[in-house]
């Protein structure tokens, strides 16, 4: 048994796959986040008395494990399958995309890491600001210290000269404007989601009502990379030329009644990694949706497979 135990950075799902693959070998964890949810990306927020979904939009599945995990949660009624056919919009008008079963949460994406944290040792609104040789977090000894997150949040914790600084440095991470939208009444035609391909200020529309289950007429729209770019400073800039590109796209008419923004500065990696995780000799370890093609069960399997290797190592 280790004497320190291992620290996680990160309570995304991937941070927490990992520290809950940690627990069940018995090794000691903590894991720390910034902010004041679980969740990370799989981030829910209350607007109007409803979860919206600001972050992922849905999370497919492949992985047999990760499908007893999705099992779990549609048992327990916190996911759903909500559809395997998404809108395509683009320069030719609309047409149908069919592809993988994607699922949603009724009560929103964060609460299925919620739900996969519960029992864990978290500490919410706990930034950390510096990871050393050690390896230390913030001063303090730990085993291993596990880095769950983009990698350039990654990239500011740990020393310039260090092997986890090698492995982050040079990714290029896109940003999305987030803006979730809400109607009196619904003012669009049957929508899952759209992919919206070749815009210049879309990328993705989703129908928060259709994915949660409820009808509620929400919409939230994604803006492609280049717009966040351009509004980084201050992302509520970035809604009047979404909503009109929305009125394009869609015919829809009346103006929304609320409207909420949440900008991602690294939303995901450009390009991909061929394994699932970094573990150094020097006891910093990387994980997350950079770790393969940028997606939730992609973070989950990170998580998942670095906590096997380091209670493997830990012995
Ligand atoms: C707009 C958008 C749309 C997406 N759409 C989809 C989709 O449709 N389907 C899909 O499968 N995936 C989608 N994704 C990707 C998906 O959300 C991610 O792959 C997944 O949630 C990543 O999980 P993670 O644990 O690797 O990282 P994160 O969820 O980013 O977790 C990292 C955590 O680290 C914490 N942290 C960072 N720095 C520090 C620090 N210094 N100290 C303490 N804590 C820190 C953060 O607060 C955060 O909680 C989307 C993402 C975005 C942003």
């Amino acid at each position: 048994m280790p004497a320190v135990g291992v620290v996680v950075v990160g309570a995304g799902v991937a941070g927490i796959a990992c520290a809950v693959e940690l627990t069940a070998a018995g090794v000691p964890v903590r894991v720390l986040d910034r902010g004041r949810a679980v969740g990370g990306r799989m981030a829910s927020r209350r607007i109007k008395g409803r979860p919206v979904d600001l972050g992922a939009a849905y999370f497919t599945v492949r992985d047999p494990e990760f499908a007893e995990v999705v099992a779990r949660w549609r048992t327990a009624g916190l996911a759903r399958p909500w559809t395997s056919e998404l809108v395509v919009l683009d320069g030719d008008g609309r047409g149908r995309s069919a592809g993988p079963v994607r699922w949603a949460a009724p009560g929103g994406l964060r609460t299925l890491v919620s739900e996969m944290a519960s029992g864990l040792d978290i500490e919410l609104d706990h930034p950390v600001s510096h990871v050393g040789p050690g390896p230390v977090v913030d001063g303090e000894p730990a085993d291993v210290v596990v880095l769950a997150m983009p990698d350039p949040q990654a990239l500011r914790l740990v020393d310039p000269s260090s092997e986890a600084a090698a492995e982050l440095a040079g990714r290029e991470w896109r940003p999305v404007i987030a803006v979730a939208a809400g109607w009196e009444s619904r003012q669009w035609p049957a929508l899952p989601a759209a992919f919206v391909n070749d815009n210049p200020v879309l990328s993705l529309v989703a129908d928060d009502g259709d994915r949660r289950g409820d009808g509620a007429p929400v919409l939230v729209l994604h803006s492609t990379a280049e717009v966040a770019r351009s509004h980084d400073a201050a992302p509520g800039g970035a809604v009047p030329a979404m909503l009109d590109m929305l009125r394009r796209l869609l015919d829809v008419g009346v103006e929304p009644v609320w409207t909420h923004t949440r900008r991602w500065r690294f939303a995901s990696p450009a390009g991909k990694r061929d394994r699932d995780f970094h573990l150094g000799d020097d006891g910093t370890a990387l994980a997350g949706d950079g770790w393969g093609v940028s997606k939730v069960e992609t973070a989950w399997r990170s998580g998942t497979m670095l906590g096997r290797e380091i209670a493997r190592r830990l012995g």
